[in-house]
């Protein structure tokens, strides 16, 4: 290998441009030439493909979003568009690539590798967490404390008022965000799409009356299909319930911004410099991930589609915090 191509795909995350500095860094060191390539997968398609040096990545581990922009390509989803994408690949002589994204990201990247002879290396990018082989994801922990500062915010309107509010919080198909968001900002109960236990919690939760000694409660709703998100719950409890004071917010599209914390940008740093250090050892076709502190390779077949566990004792320290 000689020339790496970069790009970060799908929904963005904060400490993206941590990571793409340190792969284009770790390359340089390494001796390899370094391209960024614009919009995703897209980028390659279209052949918006540019060298980078290493001032082109200075000053920007501290910027949330990512300067290599992202995208969903279509195209690419198709055997034609790949195609196109190779011959793109080759044309600029990148003979291996990092692919910065989520779940959708890195399954395009290893259906790309087995239809080509091209390594490719992922790395985690996404605020959902909801990656399997790595204990967190670039972005998921700056998520975290952004909806930590969020709630802290409602809960001081929502004890002037003595309200219920109900705060919808993104995360796809994981509850790894509504459910920490909740531990750490002590809210009453989280609504999650792994353990619909939950939901007969919040009945439990609301009959009793919210406890007397509460002047305010906030129950955290993670967005899915199988939750039926903040809007659902709200309806529900002020058709039953018409004596409670019920509000909603939807978090929204502020979960994916803002400056990436130390944690989020140690993260995107390791795992940046381990895919160089990946692609230098021939590995291919692997997810980096870190484990119990310990860097990981992670076969894409493992990483992608395979639920990720939300720990149970979560749960339950929700629940006896929360009385
Ligand atoms: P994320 O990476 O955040 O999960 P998406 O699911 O939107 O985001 O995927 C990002 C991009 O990855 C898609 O727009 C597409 O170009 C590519 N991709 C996703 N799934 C596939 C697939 N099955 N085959 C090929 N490319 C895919």
């Amino acid at each position: 290998v000689k020339c790496i191509g970069i790009l970060t795909s799908g929904g963005d995350a904060p400490g993206m441009n941590a990571a793409i500095r340190a792969v284009t860094r770790a390359a340089i060191y390494n001796g390899l030439q370094v391209k960024g390539i614009y919009r995703g997968y897209r980028g390659l398609v279209t052949g918006e493909i540019k060298e980078f040096k290493s001032q082109n990545v200075s000053n920007i581990i501290q910027l949330g979003g990512t300067i290599l922009k992202t995208a969903r390509c279509q195209e690419f989803t198709t055997p034609e568009g790949r195609q196109i994408a190779y011959d793109n690949m080759k044309k600029e002589g990148i003979d291996a690539l990092v692919i910065i994204g989520g779940d959708g990201s890195l399954t395009g990247a290893r259906i790309f590798a087995q239809e080509f002879d091209v390594p490719c290396i992922g790395l985690p990018g996404t605020i959902d967490n909801d990656l399997y082989g790595t204990d967190t994801t670039i972005g998921y922990d700056t998520a975290l404390n952004t909806i930590l500062d969020a709630v802290d915010k409602i809960r001081d309107t929502a004890t002037s008022h003595e309200r219920l509010f109900f705060v919808e919080v993104m995360g796809r198909d994981a509850g790894f965000l509504a459910l920490n968001g909740a531990i750490a900002s002590g809210a009453e109960a989280a609504i999650i799409p792994e353990f619909s236990t939950e939901v007969d919690q919040l009945e439990e939760f609301i009959k009793n009356g919210f406890r007397k000694s509460k002047n305010s409660s906030i129950v955290i709703v993670a967005e899915s299909e199988l939750t039926g998100g903040a809007m659902h719950f709200a309806e529900r409890v002020k058709n039953e319930y018409p004596q409670y004071d019920v509000r909603v917010t939807i978090l929204g599209h502020l979960q994916r911004g803002g400056s990436p914390t130390a944690h989020d940008r140690i993260l995107a740093s390791r795992l940046g410099a381990a895919a160089i250090d990946a692609i230098m050892e021939g590995q291919r076709n692997v997810m980096i991930g870190i484990e119990h502190d310990e860097v990981v390779y992670v076969p894409f077949t493992k990483a992608i589609k395979n639920d990720k566990p939300i720990k149970k004792d979560l749960v339950n320290v929700l629940r006896e915090l929360s009385i």
